[in-house]
């Protein structure tokens, strides 16, 4: 009982914390002394400012060793509720490094295991929609953005860097039956329609059936994502990438529809960076998501303390995320941590932030 009040206070917004494993090649003197199912402790070596200990607790923490399965299952719940009508939002949250893109989506090669969250989400809508086949009839689509120092950017884009699909299945998607829109402007708006809530209009919605079909998606997405990267250096840990699954599903008995989405963001990195070591469009970019960032700390902190107010409007991340943050939106937010002690203030930074919003 006790559990369903603390539950009820903190309405849809669950955090988990992951840590990542040590590298090949870093030396191995960690930072995270105890881990439990809910809780851990950080341990600040002496070298690196004040010798101490400091716990915090989560809805569920896993440590080094936790394989992307195991992650995945306890996200599972959500999947479902999309094609209930739900809104979900998950974040990965944490400092470049810290394994927020393989949380997501996984490591560079990926196998079957180590698929992250993105393919096993849209894996599992594909399943449960084809168990319901006799009740329902669903169609997928997803989208892919980013958002760089405030602006919205397709990664879809027919135009985009990164042109050449991988295979005859993505010609013939895009084919004249439905043309891809190219990227007129650098910068997409984010509307608000009685239909289809807040939402980027203008981005490529591409319609979707099988696993198959996503990877390759997503492959085109990153590889827009790390063509802009090369002019300017890793431009991928300074942009807030979002994927999108809006699910939409036909009851055949009485024709009524349902509708819900997914929104899957993988975040700019949330390290603090040396105001007197940056100048220029470092600067700015630093600024902008310094500024997103706290935006989004509030947004979920507001929610989490039934605040009357909640500022979506501070930033284009909270903007675009309206209506899969708060109401009967569910939430999860996965913070990540390095290990290492050279990463001891990013990693206290980082857990602070996540228990201002759990
Ligand atoms: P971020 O997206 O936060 O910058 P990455 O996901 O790119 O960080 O992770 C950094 C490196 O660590 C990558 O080489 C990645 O494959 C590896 N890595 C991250 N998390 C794990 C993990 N849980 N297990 C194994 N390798 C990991
Ligand atoms: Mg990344």
């Amino acid at each position: 009982k006790l559990y369903n009040q603390v539950q009820d206070l903190k309405g849809n917004i669950r955090v988990y914390c992951r840590v990542r494993p040590f590298l090949p090649g870093q030396s191995n003197l960690s930072t995270v002394g105890h881990i439990d199912d809910g809780s851990i402790t950080i341990l600040t070596p002496p070298k690196y400012g004040k010798e101490g200990h400091k716990s915090f607790t989560f809805n569920k923490v896993f440590g080094p060793f936790a394989t992307q399965e195991e992650v995945f299952s306890d996200t599972q719940p959500l999947i479902r509720s999309v094609l209930d009508g739900y809104n979900v939002c998950i974040f990965a949250y944490g400092q470049t490094g810290a394994g927020k893109t393989y949380t997501m989506s996984g490591p560079k090669v990926l196998t079957e295991q180590s698929f992250g969250v993105n393919y096993r989400a849209l894996n599992d809508l594909f399943h449960i929609s084809k168990e319901r086949k006799d009740t329902f009839c669903y169609e997928i689509s997803v989208q892919m953005i980013e958002i760089y120092n405030e602006q919205v950017r397709d990664l879809l884009a027919s135009d985009g860097p990164h042109k050449r699909y991988p295979s005859i299945l993505f010609l013939l998607k895009f084919s004249p039956f439905c043309p891809r829109k190219p990227l007129h402007v650098d910068t997409l708006d984010i509307r608000n329609s009685s239909q289809t809530g807040f939402a980027v209009p203008d981005a490529n919605s591409v319609p979707v059936t099988s696993t198959t079909e996503v990877i390759e998606l997503m492959d085109i997405g990153q590889k827009n994502r790390a063509v802009s990267a090369t002019s300017m250096n890793d431009r991928s840990s300074r942009s807030h990438s979002c994927l999108t699954i809006h699910v939409q599903g036909r009851e055949l008995a009485s024709g009524a529809f349902v509708r819900g989405s997914m929104h899957l963001v993988d975040l700019a990195g949330s390290e603090r960076v040396n105001k007197s070591e940056v100048k220029g469009d470092r600067l700015k970019e630093a600024q902008h998501i310094n500024k997103s960032l706290a935006a989004l700390g509030d947004v979920i902190s507001a929610l989490a303390q039934k605040s009357s107010h909640i500022p979506y409007r501070n930033s284009k991340l909270t903007q675009l995320l309206q209506d899969s943050l708060g109401g009967q939106a569910k939430t999860l937010m996965f913070v990540h941590i390095s290990p290492e002690a050279d990463a001891i203030s990013e990693t206290l930074s980082t857990l602070k932030f996540a228990e201002r919003v759990a």
